[in-house]
């Protein structure tokens, strides 16, 4: 090792003084701004932000109606909750996501399957659905991995010869493209989420886009107790009468996180653009690096660059325990690195209730073992890029067998 590049982990001076993290919120004092004007007005929450938002994000992404939630994952619950899944349904979605995806199926007692995801981008591989498909089976629930699409046509012809329903989780693909097309246009409904850590924020929140009307109505009411009218618009008609038609939850957005949103999606296309800009130069800086692999982009596609993965080989260096040596090694020079994700099959919950033992999905676990999502958020300055680039020659050069 050389002796002037001592890693940080063995005593040496890290990269950056300040700990860099993987992703991270970006306000503007526009945002502000507009969360204290909300806080000045008559409606905290479900005001007029609420349609108003939802409008834009429909808008932004070509779908015809967005209904907002708390969260993504309530989001993707109500979204299940319109599907009517229920007990002896099965729904197949990929093992390599936030445990999010598949436990939204376990609330409305269906049953989540897994299929194993393509090599190249870590999406959900259409062939591996079609070895998982049952008579049970009634939706699909593709994952666009670190932004990057699912294979949405594939998955779309599939749904359409056996009749289920697509969901997709795009909480990281606001903003993508596939085929020219915008994620949130393509499936019957779309999740994506507003968690600091992704693309724009509304503190928690969440968002279905669909294109069917039946769907907008059965996600309003599920948000709402399952009640077929809002206080506000009671309010303003002075009608006090309203009637609860299914069991919903409490899973409004508030208005000061409609608000904040709002301002948010105005930076958004300066946000990818930021973000392109990011993983175009990292791919460039680690492309000939031995022992990695740097993300793959599809043919036709655009992703949103919500996660930089990274995949460590690690037979290719002298690291005894791989991938969790140059994490820490990473890390200790100050770069905020990331695992996303410990494959869903393999929590001890998943485990004890459904028998996984490992070993199911081999392309997803073995990925896993590799992967390392380093720090890609829009507000990262040239400096920051260049500090993960001059870690990550100081930490592999470190450990290269070469
Ligand atoms: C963030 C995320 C969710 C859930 O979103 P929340 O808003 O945090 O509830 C679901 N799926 C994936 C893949 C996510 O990254």
């Amino acid at each position: 090792m050389n002796q002037s590049e001592r890693l940080a982990l063995y005593g040496g001076k890290p990269v950056r003084a300040k700990l860099l993290p993987y992703g991270r919120q970006a306000i503007a004092e526009e945002d502000i701004q507009a969360v204290v004007n909300v806080l000045r007005s008559d409606w905290l929450t479900t005001g007029p932000n609420i349609e108003e938002f939802e409008n834009a994000v429909a808008a932004r992404v070509d779908a015809q109606y967005a209904v907002a939630f708390s969260s993504g994952t309530a989001a993707l619950h109500g979204a299940v909750f319109a599907a009517n899944l229920g007990a002896g349904d099965e729904a197949i979605t990929s093992p390599l996501t936030f445990a999010a995806t598949a436990n939204c199926l376990l609330y409305q007692g269906a049953t989540p399957v897994f299929a194993d995801v393509c090599a190249d981008t870590l999406t959900i591989d259409p062939n591996e659905i079609l070895k998982r498909l049952t008579p049970r089976t009634k939706a699909l629930l593709p994952v666009d991995y670190a932004g990057h699409p699912a294979d949405l046509d594939a998955i779309q012809e599939i749904a359409r010869a056996k009749n289920l329903i697509v969901i997709e989780d795009a909480a990281h693909a606001l903003g993508a493209t596939y085929h020219g097309k915008k994620v949130g246009s393509i499936a019957d409904m779309t999740m994506f989420s507003f968690h600091p850590v992704k693309h724009i924020t509304t503190g928690e929140g969440g968002i279905i886009t669909t294109n069917r009307a039946a769907y907008y109505e059965r996600l309003k009411l599920f948000r709402s107790h399952g009640i077929n009218s809002d206080a506000r618009k009671r309010n303003e008609t002075g009608n006090w009468f309203y009637e609860m038609i299914a069991l919903g939850y409490n899973y409004r957005l508030t208005d000061i996180g409609a608000v904040l949103g709002l301002s948010q999606l105005k930076r958004l296309d300066a946000n990818l653009a930021r973000r392109r800009e990011i993983a175009a130069h990292y791919t460039r800086a680690f492309s000939g690096m031995d022992g990695i692999v740097v993300p793959h982009v599809r043919d036709h596609v655009e992703p949103a660059w919500h996660l930089y993965p990274i995949q460590v080989k690690s037979a290719k260096l002298k690291a005894p325990s791989g991938r969790a040596e140059i994490f820490k090694a990473l890390r200790a020079e100050n770069i905020g690195v990331n695992v996303h994700y410990i494959p869903v099959h393999l929590h001890p919950y998943y485990r004890e209730r459904f028998g996984y033992r490992g070993g199911e999905y081999p392309i997803a676990e073995r990925a896993y073992e590799g992967l390392i999502s380093l720090p890609m958020f829009h507000a990262m300055t040239d400096q920051d890029v260049r500090d993960v680039v001059r870690a990550m020659e100081k930490v592999m050069g470190a450990y290269a067998t070469a």
